[in-house]
């Protein structure tokens, strides 16, 4: 996993690498995925690098619960709060984590399958 100095989605916060951004804060930023898996699929993440779930601090509550209070809030913008939507923490290897950098996936506008691959 890369750190900080070539991390994909610090690209992203510091506008180095191009993203359709759909809401950022002080804390947190979230923008479309690439490769959407679902007709809404976008992906919160804390602006300062955490690279993994696992790698989270008992500090960063805060900013762990501001990801899934904007996935929440991202939702009702997007309109499929009331159907219903899937959010996800891939983490490393075996969660199929592959860019090094926390995110919550909010995955929306389709029915989702459980249990999930
Ligand atoms: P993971 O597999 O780590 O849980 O999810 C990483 C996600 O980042 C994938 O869904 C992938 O499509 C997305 N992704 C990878 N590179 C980029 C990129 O450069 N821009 C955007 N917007 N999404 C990306
Ligand atoms: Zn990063």
């Amino acid at each position: 996993m890369p750190n900080e100095a070539d991390c994909l989605f610090c690209g992203i916060v510091a506008g180095r690498i191009p993203a359709e951004v759909v809401h950022q804060d002080d804390r947190v930023l979230a923008f479309r995925d690439i490769d959407p898996k679902a007709p809404v699929h976008v992906l919160v993440i804390p602006k300062r690098h955490v690279t993994s779930l696992a790698d989270a601090k008992p500090g960063d509550d805060a900013v762990l619960g501001a990801l899934l209070l904007t996935a929440a809030e991202i939702a009702r913008a997007e309109g499929v709060a009331e159907a219903g939507y899937r959010t996800v923490v891939n983490t490393r290897d075996d969660g199929g984590q592959t860019v090094g950098h926390l995110h919550v996936h909010l995955l929306a506008g389709r029915a989702m399958r459980w249990p999930p691959g």
